[in-house]
């Protein structure tokens, strides 16, 4: 009989276990990395100084995940629905239902208002600066612009290379880690661009930036259903298009960076 329960009880917390919601709404650690890397080579000398000081010689690649790091902390629990915004397919942000904590985009504008404030004290400033970081990172992977009723596609279960998976992860974490470069690696690699093709990335406000990556989220549930086996022939097909998310994703938070120290 003690063996029964307590078999019974191991046969409970494995499969507790598996009940924990796996993929959370963030680019994996590589890609909020060439973010901030690709970020830091569209500074202005002016806002790399101001930066440079306020991180105490970290760069913006290695604060880039904090926003995911505090994750783990509970007296920063309110800042959780701050990574994403999810509304019905169809439908405006404008009009929908919004998070009573906050979203990728009230988050964005916080944390720019906290920047701008001259009165902010130094920690404050340090700290909004690094969530900043990281929310113009998640705020270009499309997913984080999805619905509500599939948790930015986290729920959208799928295999990857024949493993358990999501496509959620797929898009923020297993693409990139299956192409296996450094973040450093990845942004010298992101060929050239011309400055007019700098500026039209750069166009647009945070609302512009979030309808771009809701467009694309569209297209990436169309790319997927339940159960499908991705691999190969998915990376193929889409990983041009994480790298370009990537791409914005860098020149926007530098423009945004560039304009609070300008
Ligand atoms: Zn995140």
């Amino acid at each position: 009989m003690p063996f029964l329960i307590s078999f019974g009880l191991s046969l409970f917390f494995v499969l507790s276990s598996f009940a924990v919601p796996i993929g959370e709404p963030q680019w994996g650690q590589t890609g909020h990395r060439t973010i901030g890397e690709i970020a830091t080579d569209h500074l202005t000398n002016r806002a790399k100084k101001k930066i440079e000081n306020l991180l105490d010689g970290h760069n913006l690649a290695y604060v880039s995940t904090f926003g995911d790091e505090i994750k783990s902390d509970k007296r920063y629990d309110k800042y959780y629905t701050w990574h994403y915004v999810n509304f019905p397919i169809g439908s405006r942000y404008e009009d929908s239902k919004k998070e009573e904590k906050g979203d990728i985009i009230t988050g964005m504008e916080h944390c720019i208002s906290v920047l701008k404030d001259e009165n902010a004290s130094r920690a404050d400033q340090v700290f909004h600066l690094k969530l900043l970081v990281h929310l113009i990172g998640d705020l270009h992977q499309p997913l984080h612009v999805g619905r509500a009723e599939d948790r930015g596609g986290n729920d959208i279960k799928v295999s990857w290379h024949y493993k358990k998976s999501n496509l959620h992860r797929v898009w923020d974490t297993q693409m990139i880690e299956s192409w296996n470069m450094s973040y450093t690696e990845l942004e010298q690699n992101m060929g050239q661009l011309s400055k007019e093709q700098i500026r039209s990335i750069e166009r647009g406000s945070l609302l512009d930036w979030m309808y771009d990556s809701r467009e694309l989220a569209e297209r990436v549930y169309a790319s997927a259903s339940p159960d499908d086996k991705l691999g190969y022939r998915y990376s193929y097909d889409h990983l041009g298009t994480v790298m370009e998310q990537l791409r914005k994703g860098g020149i926007r938070l530098a423009k945004v960076l560039n304009e609070i120290y300008s």
